[in-house]
């Protein structure tokens, strides 16, 4: 009689144990469908001595397995690092072994599946639900069940599209194999520096170990191509690499750029694909096929068979930090998951973080640099505007100095570049007669208006409304006022300034999907764009040559808020920003509009000496204990009852275990002390590194009872806090 453990997604429950049935074999990491309760559910098999049971079941009470799937069991690498996550990142580990798995990729025996997209006939009867299905759908194609999403209308309305005809099927074979990158197509010849840094990096590919390397290198300087030497060299051993972007948005020029260097795209793995796409890429980096991924966070927990490389682009950024499900730092994580599979992982940036730094100066990852530029293109030159000494005029928000710059561009037919990281018009709307603000119904957070689409926008929940004519509170109409600037206000000040120019503003409004930024990029390319209006999402990756000024419109928003790491974000945004600025062989000129232009990060910027700024930044790190010489974990606790939230967070506060080298502060409101309709307090955990903070919290928590109208989620290494 053979039993196996299998640890069971979407459960709660921790691992259980079955019975295999005559006729199947199973090993560590198969991928199994298994009975529980009336439901059959997907799990994985597991070594006894990882996972313990909580419940040990007689031979003759277990229910057998009910089927295996025809794929590559789960690698040893990938198992331990799901156990890593869930115990660093206090998860369950079925909640991480569930980005490890896309849910039906791994059972689909089929070899193709039925897509469907519109035919341009119209149906004899057009209910408006089908009006309104084939209006949405428009030349998407996918499986009944997204299109009917995308249409939001039931499957039944979509269904019947088919049968009148206005909807055919496509059959989309999801083996078809990807093509093979080339590492010798468009080899570039690289420079001096460039090929030393290339060839530390090569050399750790071939030799398959765990090397954690800092890939420093100013904005410019060629690091991607410096990169994809490394991953030529995989490719060339038939190794698997991925390659993380903080931003799904930058997936398309990754894509193009790395077409023009090994002659194909690489697997794209991001939220924006549909459910056929993922599964053909899940099968083909499952057995091995795919040999270069490109994606967001979540391709790092997929199934790679043979992996011999991780790049993680533009490390320094927070996006990689996960905020909701599973809070893990896909940077932490990747470097785990080299350590497992004995595998190289560079970590790329312009400005690194300084835990990475850290890293560094302890000796435990390595640095490459790269200290200047490629070719003619020279760092831009930087220079503080003092909003106090020279203001922008009444009710303008661009100094007198910017606009005169941003004539001389457009006069010489050059780019320029507006940064400002505020989605919308204004932060704030409120009535001018009674002083009333529009707050979120579900957050405690304002409305953000927005003129392209007419609507006040929460940017923490979704919630939208439409703009009101008169004042909800006191009636009064057309009382209402925008406070304080946001990229679609500049944009009109732009358009005010300048009414010949062509204006793009680029924010996740307006570029949210991966084709949408291929079209940016075509526009800009074409110099189809004057003036770019932007948000962070236009601050890195992008390369173009003409693009000569870039304009940084509030330069303290950033500082604001005492986050522990405000400067140091300041400092790595508006760097990567000003990096956008001559790129080619025309010279890059920065304005920073600041009323602190002695503040010490704004001087690191201007100066272009950033070791004083990170070594001041770190010693005062040092002095409180924070990252990373010390650690943080915040505990929220969130309930749709504020009572309980506020009982729940006083109960797990008062048995707060005393524990040499932690301290815990609060509860306290959190800082969105209401989000998604949840009233939300917070406990801060602050540890000496040493400590295994883990441990002690889940000591603590695991000894609690609390209201099931209650919710506890552990954040470890937070972020925005
Ligand atoms: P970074 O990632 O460091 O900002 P990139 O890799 O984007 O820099 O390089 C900047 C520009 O210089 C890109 O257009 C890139 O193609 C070009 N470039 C860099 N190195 C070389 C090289 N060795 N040969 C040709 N072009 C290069
Ligand atoms: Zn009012
Ligand atoms: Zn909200």
């Amino acid at each position: 009689m053979s039993r196996a453990r299998v640890l069971i997604l979407n459960s709660a429950l921790g691992p259980l144990d079955y019975r295999v049935p005559h006729g199947m074999t199973v090993e560590p990491g198969s991928i199994v469908v298994a009975p529980l309760g009336p439901r059959q559910l997907l799990g994985v098999v597991w070594e006894p001595e990882y996972m313990p049971s909580e419940a040990e079941v007689g031979d003759n009470r277990l229910r057998p397995l009910l089927a295996r799937a025809d794929v590559p069991p789960l690698g040893e690498a990938l198992r331990r690092l799901v156990e890593w996550t869930a115990a660093y990142y206090l998860a369950p580990p079925a909640a991480v072994l569930r980005m490890c798995l896309s849910s039906t990729s791994a059972l689909e025996g089929a070899r193709s599946v039925t897509e469907y997209r519109a035919t341009g006939d119209v149906p004899d009867r057009l209910t408006p639900q089908r009006a309104q299905a084939l209006e949405r759908i428009g030349d998407r194609q996918g499986l009944i069940r997204e299109l009917a999403m995308t249409a939001d209308v039931s499957d039944a309305v979509i269904r019947g599209l088919v049968k009148a005809g206005a909807l055919e099927g496509v059959e989309v074979d999801i083996d078809s194999p990807f093509p093979l990158p080339d590492p010798a197509y468009g080899a570039p010849v690289l420079s001096d520096d460039q090929r030393a840094a290339a060839d530390r990096l090569v050399a750790d590919v071939t030799a398959h170990r765990f090397a954690p390397t800092l890939l420093d290198g100013v904005t410019g300087s060629g690091k991607t191509e410096t990169y994809f030497e490394a991953v030529a060299e995989a490719i060339r051993l038939g190794r698997q690499t991925i390659v993380l972007l903080p931003e799904i948005a930058l997936t398309e020029p990754f894509l193009k750029r790395f077409h023009d260097r090994f002659g194909c795209e690489p697997v794209a793995w991001h939220s924006g694909l549909r459910s056929t796409q993922r599964r053909r890429a899940w099968r083909a980096i499952a057995s091995g096929e795919a040999l270069v991924t490109v994606g967001a966070r979540s391709a790092l927990f997929l199934p790679y068979r043979n992996l011999g490389l991780i790049v993680v682009d533009e490390a320094h950024e927070t996006s990689f930090k996960q905020e909701d499900g599973v809070h893990y730092h896909a940077r932490d994580v990747a470097v785990m998951r080299g350590k497992f599979e004995s595998c190289p992982v560079i970590l790329a940036s312009a400005t690194p973080a300084i835990e990475t730094r850290q890293q560094v100066a302890l000796g435990r990852y390595a640095e490459v640099q790269l200290p200047g530029r490629y070719g003619p293109a020279e760092l831009p030159t930087i220079e503080p505007i003092d909003l106090i000494a020279t203001p922008p005029e009444r009710g303008r928000w661009l100094a007198p100095k910017l606009v005169r710059m941003l004539a001389e561009r457009l006069e010489r037919r050059e780019q320029s570049l507006l940064f400002l990281n505020r989605r919308g018009y204004a932060p704030l709307t409120l009535c001018r007669t009674c002083g009333h603000r529009f707050q979120c119904p579900n957050c405690t957070a304002w409305m953000v208006e927005h003129r392209l689409t007419r609507r006040l926008a929460c940017h923490h929940c979704g919630h939208v409304e439409p703009v009101p004519r008169a004042c909800p509170e006191c009636q009064s109409e057309d009382s209402l006022v925008a406070c304080g600037p946001g990229v679609e206000r500049i944009a009109d000040e732009v358009a005010l300034l300048f009414p010949e120019a062509k204006t793009a503003v680029v924010t996740s409004d307006t570029i949210w999907s991966p084709a949408k930024a291929a079209e940016f990029v075509g526009r800009m390319e074409a110099g189809d764009i004057d003036i770019v209006v932007g948000t962070q999402l236009v601050t890195k990756g992008y390369h173009f040559p003409n693009l000569t000024l870039v304009g940084v419109v509030d330069a303290d928003l950033g500082l604001e808020g005492g986050d522990l790491r405000a400067a140091e974000r300041t400092f790595q945004q508006i760097r990567q920003v000003s990096g956008r600025a001559g790129r080619g062989e025309k010279p890059g000129h920065v304005l920073i509009q600041t009323h602190a232009p002695n503040a010490q990060v704004m001087q690191a910027l201007v100066t272009g000496e950033a070791d004083a700024f990170y070594e001041a930044e770190t010693e005062a790190r040092r002095d409180a204990g924070a990252p990373p010489f010390g650690r943080y974990a915040a505990i929220i606790v969130s309930s749709e009852d504020q009572a309980v939230a506020q009982e729940t967070a006083r109960l797990v506060g008062a048995s707060a275990p005393r524990v040499e080298g932690m301290a815990v502060y609060g509860p306290a409101p959190a800082p969105l002390a209401m989000l998604r309709g949840r009233h939300r307090y917070r406990l801060l955990v602050h540890a000496r590194r040493a400590l295994d903070v883990q441990d002690v919290i889940r000591d603590w928590l695991g000894g609690l009872d609390w209201s099931a109208k209650a919710r506890v989620a552990v954040d470890v290494d937070p972020y925005n806090f």
